[in-house]
C-alpha cells in the first residue's frame, strides 16, 4: 500500500517523526519534491538528527530509501548527510536516486544568494539553497538530470550553452564574477563519482514494489500553505507540497495512494515572510517558541527562530482538504501543557465579515483571527499512551479541533520520541 505523509500547514509540523514512526513497518520511503531547503528533525535510538535530503527511512535497515524524480537533488549535501549519519553509528542506508532527478547546480545556489541580495528588504526569505533557481531552470528546460552526468561530451556541450545565458545575468544584473564552464564541469565529474552507486530507474523499482504489495511511504516536505498553486503565493516553495504530487514526483500511479496522513501541529509556526493570521508576538510568542517542538522552534536547516501562532482551524481545514486527507496526525500536543487557557483561531474576519474559508493572498493579508478560548490541562502529558488517559481538557482540545477541521485525528503525538504516540480509532 502507498501512504503519503504530508503537512497541513507551513511545514515543521513533525512529519519527520511521523514518517520515522511509520517507517518501522515500511519497505520503501520516498522523497518526491523539494530539496535541502527544509529539514526534518528525528529523535531515535541513534540520537537527534536533522535530515535535509535523505528520506526519513534511513534509520530503519529494512527500508529502501528513494529520492524521486521530483526532488531538487543537491549531491554534495546528500553525500555529506550519509557520511554524517554513518559517523554516528547508523548503518549504511539502502538508497536509490532517480536517474531523472535533476541536480541543484553550483550556480543555482549562487543565483539564489544574488537574487536575495538584489531584492534586499523585499526578498522572499529564501533559504538560499538554490531551490527557486533550480525549479525555474527545470521548467525552462535547461536543468540537468542525474543521468546526464554519464554522457560527458553532451554534458560539457550543454553546460557551455546554459552558462552563456546565465553569464549575461551574472555580468549585467548581478555584477558578479563570471561562471566558468570548465570549473563547473570538473565539479560535475566529482558528483558523478559520488552519486553513481545510487542511481537507478526508481519509477520502475516503485512500480514493482507496488505490484509486490510493499508498504511504501511518500514523504512530503513543508505543507499545504507552501504549495505553489494552493498556498500563500508568492510566499511559497517552488514544488508542490501536496500528496497528489507524490504520484508525479515519485512516478507511481495516483490511484495507488490509499492513505494520506496529514500532519498538523497543536499550535502554529511558520518560517519566512507571508501572511500568518494567527501569529502571536512578544513574550507570549517567545515562551511558546522556547517550549515548542523538541528544544525550541528554530529552523532545522537555518536555525532561524520560527514565527509562532495559535492553532489555525481555517488554514488547517483548507490544508487538510487540499491534501486529500484520510488521517490527521496531530502533533506536539504536550507543549501546550503550560497554558491555563489556549486560544484557537476558528474563523477569519475580513473587511468586517467572518469566514471559515481560506482566502486568496490579497484577502489573507487583511484577515484578522477570530479566537475562541479553550481551557488548558495544566500538566505534563508525555508518557501517556491511550487517548482515554489524557486529561479531559486535552481530549476536548483534540476533539474540538477535529470537529473544526472536519478530518479524523487518528494519531496524537505527545513527545518527540518514536514511542510518544497515541492511536485513536475514529
Ligand atoms: P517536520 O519538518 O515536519 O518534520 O518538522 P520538524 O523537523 O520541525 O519537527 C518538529 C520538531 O518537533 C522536531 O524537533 C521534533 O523532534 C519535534 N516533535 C515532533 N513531534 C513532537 C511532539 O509530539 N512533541 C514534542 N514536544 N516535539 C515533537
Amino acid at each position: 500500500m502507498v501512504k503519503a505523509i504530508v503537512g497541513a500547514n507551513w511545514g515543521d509540523e513533525g512529519k519527520g517523526k511521523i514518517t520515522d514512526l511509520l517507517a518501522e513497518t515500511a519497505d520503501v520511503v520516498v522523497r518526491f519534491q523539494g530539496g535541502a531547503n527544509a529539514g526534518h528533525t528525528i529523535v531515535n535510538e541513534y540520537g537527534k538528527f536533522a535530515l535535509h535530503t535523505l528520506p526519513s527511512g534511513v534509520f530503519n535497515s529494512q527500508v529502501t530509501n528513494v529520492i524521486g524524480n521530483g526532488v531538487a537533488l543537491n549531491i554534495p549535501v546528500l553525500i555529506g548527510e550519509i557520511k554524517a549519519i554513518r559517523e554516528r553509528g547508523v548503518p549504511q542506508p539502502k538508497l536509490l536516486v532517480s536517474d531523472r532527478a535533476q541536480m541543484v547546480m553550483p550556480y543555482h545556489i549562487l543565483f539564489d544568494q544574488y537574487e536575495e541580495e538584489r531584492l534586499a528588504g523585499k526578498s522572499f526569505g529564501s533559504t538560499k539553497s538554490g531551490i527557486a533557481p533550480f525549479y525555474s531552470d527545470k521548467y525552462a528546460k535547461i536543468g540537468f538530470q542525474v543521468q546526464e552526468l554519464f554522457d560527458e561530451a553532451a554534458l560539457k556541450e550543454k553546460l557551455k550553452g546554459v552558462l552563456e545565458v546565465k553569464n549575461i545575468l551574472v555580468e549585467n544584473l548581478y555584477h558578479k564574477p563570471l561562471l566558468e564552464a570548465e570549473e563547473i564541469f570538473r565539479e560535475l565529474l566529482d558528483w558523478k563519482e559520488m552519486i553513481a552507486p545510487y542511481v537507478a530507474d526508481t519509477s520502475a523499482f516503485l512500480y514493482q514494489a507496488v505490484q509486490d504489495g510493499k508498504e511504501i511511504l511518500l514523504e512530503g516536505q513543508l505543507g499545504s500553505m507552501k504549495d505553489p498553486d494552493h498556498g500563500i503565493y508568492p510566499m511559497v516553495t517552488s514544488s508542490s507540497t501536496l500528496a497528489g504530487y507524490g504520484a508525479v514526483g515519485a512516478g507511481i500511479p495516483p490511484y495507488e495512494i490509499k492513505k494520506i496522513v496529514t500532519v498538523s501541529k497543536a499550535y502554529s509556526s511558520a518560517v519566512g515572510a507571508g501572511a500568518f493570521v494567527s501569529e502571536i508576538f512578544g513574550d507570549e510568542a517567545d515562551e511558546l517558541r522556547r517550549r515548542g517542538g523538541d528544544g525550541g522552534e528554530f529552523g532545522a536547516t537555518t536555525g532561524r527562530p520560527r514565527r509562532m501562532g495559535w492553532y489555525d482551524c481555517v488554514a488547517s481545514r483548507y490544508g487538510c482538504r487540499l491534501q486529500g486527507t484520510t488521517d490527521v496526525a496531530f502533533t506536539v500536543l504536550d507543549v501546550l501543557g503550560y497554558l491555563p487557557e489556549i486560544p484557537v483561531c476558528v474563523a477569519y474576519e475580513i473587511d468586517g465579515k467572518q469566514t471559515r474559508e481560506f482566502p486568496t493572498t490579497g484577502l489573507l493579508e487583511k484577515a484578522k483571527p477570530v479566537l475562541e478560548m479553550l481551557p488548558g490541562w495544566n500538566c505534563d502529558i508525555r508518557g501517556i499512551r491511550r487517548f482515554e488517559d489524557l486529561p479531559e481538557n486535552a481530549r476536548n482540545y483534540v476533539e474540538f479541533i477535529e470537529k473544526q477541521i472536519g478530518f479524523p485525528i487518528t494519531m496524537v503525538s505527545n513527545g518527540p520520541g518514536r514511542e510518544d504516540i497515541i492511536y485513536r480509532n475514529v
